[in-house]
């Protein structure tokens, strides 16, 4: 796998870590101390009251009062995005892939490129979001194309890293598919580099992870980035 960011990135990874060795995998908790239950509340089912509890008191901390009109409805909206945009957590790839492959002797690439996603970083839960491009090519199987999209979806739904988001997609295609190989490139705006850190507004992560053929063969990498690229006015 290859990670290329702009510069600044190393400096705000070590931030990052050094941040979490302080204060660990922890939320505030109604009594104002630190709890670790709070931090597992979003894989939890029927979370949504607790979440609009923390979000509440989490307006308080910020100096808000919750309970002017504006802020009156937010805890109960927050609760609910939150939950849309972890709901990847609730949901199973076996059940989503199931009945949606096919015996088939075609051997050729299958490309789904500029897949749309939107995901969550873990070490802030701001948003980074952009484009998937995906590949593979077939085993005497394939997938339903509108699956591929599905699979990015239920990884994106998470807390993520960038990193470890373009891995477990490739990986499970590889795992389910049984494929000749898979490649997966993923290019994403991270609003925790565009809005605090480094504030650079036009910085592009990057990232890939390229699984058998395509990461022993040269020939068929460079067709899957040419493929992936072709018709873009703009070289990335
Ligand atoms: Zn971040």
């Amino acid at each position: 796998m290859s990670v290329k960011t702009s510069s600044g990135r190393t400096r705000e990874e070590n931030r990052k870590s050094l941040r979490r060795g302080q204060f660990g995998d922890t939320l505030v908790n109604r009594a104002g101390t630190v709890s670790k239950q709070a931090s597992v509340l979003l894989k939890n089912n029927g979370r949504a009251p607790n979440i609009q509890q923390i979000v509440k008191h989490l307006l308080r901390l910020l100096g808000e009062d919750p309970d002017r009109s504006g802020l009156r409805e937010t805890p109960e909206r927050v609760a609910e995005a939150l939950t849309f945009f972890t709901k990847g957590y609730q949901q199973d790839i076996d059940q989503l892939l199931n009945g949606a492959l096919f015996p088939m002797e075609y051997d050729e690439m299958v490309i789904v490129r500029d897949i749309d996603f939107f995901s969550l970083c873990e070490h802030h839960l701001l948003p980074f979001f952009g484009k998937c491009h995906v590949g593979y090519i077939p085993n005497k199987r394939v997938v339903g194309l509108s699956k591929i999209p599905r699979v990015v979806d239920v990884f994106s739904r998470r807390l993520q890293v960038q990193e470890r988001l373009t891995v477990q997609i490739a990986e499970t295609l590889q795992t389910k598919l049984k494929p000749h190989g898979v490649g997966v490139v993923m290019e994403a705006q991270h609003l925790c580099m565009m809005m605090r850190g480094v504030e650079k507004q036009n910085t592009l992560a990057v990232t890939s992870e390229m699984l058998g053929v395509f990461r022993n063969q040269q020939q068929t990498r460079d067709e899957f980035l040419r493929l992936i690229r072709s018709g873009r006015s703009e070289v990335r």
